[in-house]
């Protein structure tokens, strides 16, 4: 039984793919997502088709595999047995010999209900798709607004967090004001968006070296993007964003903007709590499960846990932990169901880390090695293509990338009305 099919549930089930073993995956989405490109479906660059790939189709020709359409919520590690919410409002209970938790984490708003409402994160297709909405709203909004003092909110952008996922956004935000939308609307300059970058830290990037960041920051720089290092941000009101100096005198100060998106953290989903409840441990701060060196639940020989949601080492939150965990996990199972008792431990081999800043401009850290600009974009960019599930994905993403480069344009900007509260209104 594996619960989540993102990058470690995928990685173990395929694992297992010539094993004597039935895998079930469940996962409360129909599609195994491709979360380092949400950035793009969120700006208008890619589809969400683009980025996700139905679990059924990736596993059609995984004979011992079978899907559940579900969100677990619970376990009874004596009767081994999974509770599974169905979309129906039914709950359904499936046996299991081993389980295999990868269900990845949420963004962590740490109990400010007030600005999860106004500032989405980016985690799920959902998140990607609010946010388009709430950009191509406002570029839409400001079009029909009669003086500059009323549109300036609409043309604020805000980006809270200055890792990966915050620089790529804010980027990505300018190059569809300055590029894309250039030369489409009659009242506004979308040009003049102001995009800030509002960050805890003293640089962008914290996780790479000091000189890709340096260049990352000049790059940020040259596009427009305005960096406020320093700062946490306090209050989001739909219609303002606070900032509070980390250094005294903790200078406030309150920036109009309509738009505001939050990268700044992350937090276990919440079948992390079910999970270690019922199997007696503690989660770590982020509320993750603590695992032994084999990826397994302390006691519990048979439930492992891997990817973002595991918490061993310190060992980051990224694809690549995920997928040769849920590899190393499909193979001890594998020669556990053949009769073997080796349980042999996990170990990480880190291949890097690479994020986009803008068009020809990447920053890529693979051991001492430290890549930007040109080179850097073109290893991003064909990391990227590599790891994306599906030919069909691969080979439009890179005919989608170089229609983008050739002409400026931007034609995934379809917004939908999905969230009831914001139905009328998409731009709030
Ligand atoms: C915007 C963004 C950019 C990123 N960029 C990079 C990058 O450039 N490089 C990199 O290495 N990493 C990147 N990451 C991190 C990377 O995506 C994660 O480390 C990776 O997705 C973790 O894989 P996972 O399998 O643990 O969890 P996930 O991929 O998050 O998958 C979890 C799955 O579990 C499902 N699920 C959750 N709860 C339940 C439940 N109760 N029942 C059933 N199913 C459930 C979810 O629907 C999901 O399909 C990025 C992440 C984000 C959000």
């Amino acid at each position: 039984m594996i619960v989540g099919s993102g990058f470690g549930g995928l990685h173990a089930a395929r694992r297992l793919k010539k094993a004597d073993v039935r895998v079930t995956v469940v996962d409360r989405g129909t599609s195994h997502l491709f979360q380092p490109l949400l950035y793009q479906c969120a700006t208008g660059l890619l589809s969400e088709g683009a980025i996700s790939s139905p679990i059924r189709h990736l596993l059609r020709r995984q004979r011992n595999a079978q899907v559940v359409l579900g969100e677990a919520q619970g376990i009874d590690p004596t009767s081994r047995t999974l509770a599974v919410d169905r979309p129906d409002g039914s709950t359904m209970s499936i046996d299991y010999d081993h389980l295999v938790v990868a269900a990845g984490m949420r963004t962590a708003y740490h109990g400010r209900d007030d600005i999860a409402r106004h500032a989405p994160g980016m985690k799920t297709l959902d998140d990607a798709l609010a946010i388009r909405r709430k950009i191509i709203g406002a570029f839409e909004m400001a079009e029909s607004l009669p003086d500059a003092a009323q549109r300036r909110p609409w043309l604020t952008f805000a980006v809270a967090g200055g890792g990966p996922t915050g620089v790529e956004l804010a980027g990505q935000i300018r190059e569809l004001a300055t590029l894309a939308l250039h030369h489409e609307f009659r009242t506004i300059d979308p040009g003049e968006a102001r995009v800030l970058l509002l960050h805890g830290g003293d640089r962008v990037l914290p996780s790479f070296s000091k000189v890709l960041s340096r260049r990352a920051q000049k790059i940020l720089d040259e596009l427009g993007v305005e960096t406020h290092l320093g700062v946490h941000v306090t209050d989001v009101t739909g219609d303002e964003v606070e900032t509070t100096a980390k250094a005294e005198p903790h200078e406030v100060i309150r920036y109009p903007a309509r738009t505001v998106l939050w990268t700044t953290g992350v937090e276990a989903v919440p079948f992390a709590k079910a999970l270690a409840g019922a199997l007696g441990v503690e989660q770590d701060h982020g509320g993750r499960i603590p695992v032994e060196a084999d990826l397994s639940v302390a006691g519990h020989p048979n439930i492992w846990v891997v990817g973002d949601m595991s918490s061993r080492d310190d060992l980051p939150g990224v694809a690549e932990v995920a997928m040769q965990g849920g590899r190393h996990v499909g193979a001890v199972i594998a020669h556990l169901a053949a009769g073997g008792t080796d349980r042999t431990p996990f170990r990480y081999r880190d291949l890097g880390n690479a994020a986009y800043i803008a068009r020809r401009h990447a920053v890529v850290q693979s051991g001492k090695m430290n890549l930007s600009g040109y080179v850097g974009w073109v290893a991003w960019g064909v990391i990227h293509i590599a790891f994306l599930a599906g030919i069909r994905n691969r080979m439009g993403t890179v005919v989608n990338w170089g229609a983008t480069l050739l002409t400026d344009s931007r034609r995934e900007r379809a917004i939908t009305y999905g969230d009831p509260e914001t139905a009328r209104q998409p731009y709030r």
